[in-house]
């Protein structure tokens, strides 16, 4: 069977999801002379990859596998230059900034520091001085990482959705995917409610809804919606210019004042909603972390579903059904800050270039075998 992407001719890829997994992956493949189609059931960027908080790092990078620290560690290490580019031809902002971030009550701090020295990860041990300390709760073992950055996910979406028309890509929204055309082992074309898209290549990124498959493809094993609510306050700018983060909950200072305050890990399905139990909650721990944030409202309080999957190890790989189907999901918590390193990975893959990390833990065939544990 011809395979025009194997003769070295560029293809034509349909991508479903313009989520920060399908957009990223779209730039990409521009980048390297392809043509992209993307089709996305909402507005672009609209689902977990707008409700983020937009850290740049695992919440503690050493409690993670091997698997998600490469993936991490990689995309951390170019972040910067990648959204440079992203902005320079978007002509728009990302917000990216390098905040630092400051985890109190750390169970295992020597752990920690060797994990960080292991790594190439800067970490101290305790916190700067211009940090003021929380006077409630426990502020024992703080570690500061002052290289950990953050960008504005609503704006890095809406760069990166310009950056991918402005390169020549193609973006229908309202428009979900509902099935695949095939012809031998091959995906010929992509089905909508309105008409069939051609394809010589089709990628999946269709973050928390992967685990449920189309008509003609499989669903990504393991894939499920994990809800998370988050809080915004506005402060005057410069109250809080770090990330705090403290047993599981984290507070995002953005430049213009704005604070984020998250999250849940709740296995709900597609269910987005958010409750006033939650949002006092979050509200009451937020303020023992930065007193300042008891005697204000919170201006916004939202639910995004991210693409859960075990152990937070994506699947980036061939679909094992068709030849030209390939799949980017299941980020889980990190799907912001795996999104560069993972779609350079997924490219070398479908150009078969020699990816630079081992794509091996991130196969179909491996995700098939993980397992949910009890904790999320
Ligand atoms: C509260 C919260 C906080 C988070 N904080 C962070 C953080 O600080 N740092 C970090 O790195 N990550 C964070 N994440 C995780 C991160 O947001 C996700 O891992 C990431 O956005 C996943 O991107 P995605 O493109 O795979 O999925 P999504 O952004 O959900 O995109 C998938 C897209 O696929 C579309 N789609 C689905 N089905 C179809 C279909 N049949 N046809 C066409 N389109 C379809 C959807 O409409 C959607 O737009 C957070 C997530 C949440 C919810």
């Amino acid at each position: 069977m011809h395979d025009p992407g194997a003769s070295g001719l560029k293809t034509l890829t349909i991508i479903l999801g313009a989520g920060v997994s399908g957009l990223s992956t779209a730039l990409a493949l521009l980048k390297r002379g392809h043509t992209v189609t993307l089709l996305d059931r909402g507005a672009a960027g609209g689902e977990s990859s707008w409700a983020g908080g937009g850290i740049l790092s695992p919440l503690l990078p050493w409690e993670y596998a091997g698997a998600v620290s490469s993936l991490a560690l990689r995309s951390m290490a170019g972040y910067a230059d990648w959204v440079a580019e992203i902005e320079a031809i978007s002509g728009r902002d990302a917000e990216f900034w390098r905040c630092g971030m400051l985890a109190l009550d750390v169970h295992s701090p020597d752990q920690a520091l060797a994990w960080c020295a292991a790594h190439g990860m800067v970490a101290k041990q305790g916190a700067p001085q211009t940090i003021s300390l929380p006077s409630s709760g426990s502020n024992q073992n703080p570690v500061w990482l002052p290289e950990v950055a953050q960008v504005r996910n609503p704006r890095l979406v809406a760069a990166l959705r310009a950056a991918v028309v402005q390169l020549g890509g193609t973006i229908h929204e309202q428009c979900p995917a509902t099935g695949v055309l095939t012809q031998g082992g091959r995906v010929t074309a992509v089905q909508t409610a309105a008409e069939a898209f051609p394809a010589d290549k089709v990628v999946l990124a269709t973050g928390a809804w992967s685990g449920l498959g189309l008509a003609g493809l499989a669903a990504t094993p393991h894939i499920r919606p994990i809800r998370g609510q988050m809080l915004l306050f506005k402060l005057d700018p410069g109250v809080l210019d770090t990330i705090l983060y403290r047993n599981g909950l984290y507070l995002i200072p953005r430049r213009d004042g704005h604070v984020l305050v998250g999250s849940t890990l709740e296995d709900a399905g597609f269910d987005k909603t958010t409750d006033a139990a939650t949002r006092r909650r979050l509200h009451l721990e937020a303020a023992e972390l930065l007193p300042v944030l008891g005697d204000v409202q919170p201006v916004q309080h939202w639910a995004g579903l991210r693409p859960g999957s075990p152990g937070n190890i994506p699947v980036i790989d061939r679909h094992p059904d068709f030849e030209n189907v390939f799949v980017n999901t299941g980020h889980y918590r990190y799907g912001v800050t795996l999104a560069p390193a993972s779609a350079e990975l997924l490219v070398d893959l479908m150009e078969g270039a020699t990816p630079a990390l081992d794509p091996m833990p991130y196969r179909w065939e491996v995700a098939l075998e993980r397992r949910w544990s009890a904790t999320l």
